[in-house]
């Protein structure tokens, strides 16, 4: 159920890798799978915290906790009509799709649900890269769509770039934690509501995109215990979001001398930063937004010489794979 990174360097935190699948509709909503078949699915998928969010009910709470190696946490999608959902997770909050514009090709059923209160500092962070909205809206044909439901890898590549400018622009102000959500319903499309492709089971869109959260300590079994362990880690950005279907993504680290993890805000100190994969990759170091490193390789280690808010990108054959959240050197 959880694994304890490898021996990544001296002075790298030690902190427990949990693989969470965000963002997930059952039949408690507009979902097709039960909650105890999501769970299933998470533990056929090899998924450690499935996060549960119904549009405006927290029924699945009934089912919270472990079941075997997967830990369900039940969350909701606040879900005004037409724009500004958000997931709340016990006092946490993302927004949702929070760019969504639309599908140009389907724009006559799916106008977008963007979210506009981004502004607001009671967000704690955004949902970066939506799985199933930012894939959907790129959908220019049924028959794209029916290509990524083959073979999700071949359209599942970056986020979409507009995303990464806002969300580097409001991080520049605070701090804003990024997720990988999937907007999961049992199916790979959907616009507007509605379900005119169903494509991808929960189990396949699992093992694509996570959010894998960084954990002070081990789970211990007591939900009470593990839910805040999760949720702390979500809270303070210890997190990073991975595309696990190229590869698995557990192992990796980025944080700043002296032990600030990912998701630190410090003042600046001419920090060294250093980034650890699992294996091999092009290793991007962004600084407010702009490339300033990169290697090729499982290391990439950098003297910060001014303030601003670092962050990492691995990069897998030309694809996005993982995506930290920033150290905040202000
Ligand atoms: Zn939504
Ligand atoms: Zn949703």
């Amino acid at each position: 159920m959880c694994h304890a990174m490898e021996d990544i360097g001296m002075s790298a935190p030690l902190l427990h890798d949990l693989a969470c699948v965000v963002h997930l509709h059952s039949t408690f909503s507009d979902g097709t799978g039960t909650v105890p078949q999501i769970i299933a699915a998470g533990q056929r998928a090899g998924v450690d915290v499935v996060m549960l969010t119904d549009h405006n009910t927290r029924a699945g709470a009934v089912f919270e906790g472990w079941h075997g190696s997967v830990l369900l946490l039940v969350g909701e999608e606040d879900t005004p009509a037409g724009r500004d959902h958000t997931l709340l997770f016990d006092g946490l909050s993302f927004a949702a799709h929070p760019f969504s514009r639309g599908s140009r090709r389907f724009s006559r059923i799916s106008q977008g649900m963007p979210h506009t209160g981004l502004a607001s500092s009671s967000l704690t962070g955004i949902e970066l890269w939506s799985f199933v909205t930012d894939t959907a809206e790129r959908v220019r044909s049924v028959r794209e769509g029916l290509l990524f439901a083959a073979a999700p890898l071949r359209v599942l590549d970056h986020p979409p770039p507009e995303n990464m400018v806002e969300w580097d622009r409001m991080c520049a102000s605070r701090r804003v934690v990024a997720l990988g959500g999937l907007d999961a319903h049992q199916i790979g499309l959907r616009f507007a509501g509605r379900v005119p492709l169903r494509l991808m089971g929960y189990g396949r869109s699992f093992r694509q995109l996570r959010t894998h959260v960084l954990c002070s300590s081990l789970p211990s079994g007591s939900l009470d215990e593990d839910r805040a362990l999760v949720y702390d880690a979500l809270r303070e950005g210890r997190c990073y979001i991975a595309v696990d279907a190229l590869a698995p993504a557990r192992g990796f680290s980025f944080w700043a001398d002296p032990g600030l993890p990912m998701g630190s805000e410090a003042p600046f100190d001419g920090q060294s930063l250093h980034a650890r994969a699992p294996r091999p990759a092009e290793l991007l170091l962004v600084k407010d937004g702009i490339r300033i490193a990169s290697e090729l390789g499982s290391r990439l280690d950098f003297d910060a010489r001014a303030p601003g808010v670092y962050r990492v990108e691995a990069r897998l054959r030309g694809k996005t794979w993982i995506l930290s959240n920033p150290i905040y050197l202000r």
